[in-house]
């Protein structure tokens, strides 16, 4: 029996050269927890060529949604860039992963840290009621280098603030905070260094992290992962050492580069 489910894409969007989002059909079978990741991909001369990738669609929704980078000549993103309406996306049947609420310790604040991609695990995650019924503040940051890779800037601007269901929990609770490195912008600023210096606490208003108060999740790349750990470590905070073991803060590599 095949290991993977075949979706049927229903909605592709490009944000710029480099990142698109893919919106496919859900299966009944297709069971995961808001922040897991699954493989998925295509059939390539007649085999499955598949990626890690975070599901940015909320556990509870009826179609799946994937945030992809295009690397030019990457095995698979050379291909899937080019996905249209109607075609078949490969899904693993069991997603997984470390980004799962269930895996962190009761605090106040719960902090989302992305660079690029990375930030589609933190999609689901803020379409997740249980994370507003944990938290008093959930504070989202999305680093990226330049201003048109800010991809859903409007969605948690304008969409989710304005939502039917979650629109008064994410106006009273949800603080987005994009940070862009290579362009002039409101924010600017490396996530890491603007941890490390205390700017971000001081743009928004909270105490500098600490291992009472603060809860974390990191996605971005395997250098990113590694520094905001290491940051972490520094303030006190406690990794949580593999899953199913809750602490203080949880990690997923995006990507490896
Ligand atoms: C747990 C996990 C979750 C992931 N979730 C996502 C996701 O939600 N969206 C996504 O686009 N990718 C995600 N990735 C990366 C993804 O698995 C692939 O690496 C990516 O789709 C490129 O595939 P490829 O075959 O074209 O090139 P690959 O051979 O896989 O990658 C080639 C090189 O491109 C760079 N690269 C790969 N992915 C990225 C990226 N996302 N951003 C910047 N540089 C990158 C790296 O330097 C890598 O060595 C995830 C990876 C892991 C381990």
């Amino acid at each position: 029996m095949s290991k993977f489910i075949h979706e049927t894409v229903t909605h592709v969007h490009h944000w710029t050269d480099h990142l698109f989002t893919i919106k496919t059909t859900r299966s009944d079978s297709l069971r995961f927890r808001s922040g897991e990741f699954a493989m998925i991909g295509l059939e390539v001369d007649g085999k499955p060529l598949v990626r890690a990738y975070s599901i940015a669609s909320p556990a509870w929704a009826e179609e799946l949604e994937f945030f992809s980078i295009k690397v030019q000549d990457g095995p698979l993103t050379s291909h899937l860039q080019h996905i249209k309406v109607g075609d078949t996306l490969l899904v693993s049947k069991k997603p997984t992963g470390t980004l799962v609420l269930d895996d962190l310790l009761p605090a106040k604040h719960l902090y989302l840290l992305a660079t690029g991609t990375g930030l589609a695990p933190f999609l689901s995650l803020v379409r997740e009621p249980e994370m507003y019924e944990r938290f008093e503040k959930i504070i989202l940051v999305h680093g990226v280098r330049h201003t048109a890779e800010l991809a859903y800037q409007d969605f948690f601007e304008n969409e989710l603030p304005g939502d039917e269901i979650f629109g008064q929990w994410v106006r009273e609770k949800l603080i987005y905070y994009p940070t862009v490195t290579r362009d002039e912008f409101k924010n600017q600023g490396r996530v890491t260094d603007i941890i490390k210096s205390g700017k971000l606490f001081t743009d928004i208003g909270l105490a500098p992290m600490n291992k009472d108060d603060d809860r974390v999740m990191i996605c971005g790349s395997m250098a990113m992962n590694a520094d905001m750990s290491a940051i972490l470590d520094d303030f006190g905070l406690t990794v949580s050492p593999r899953m199913g073991v809750p602490a203080d803060y949880v990690v997923e590599r995006a990507f490896v580069g």
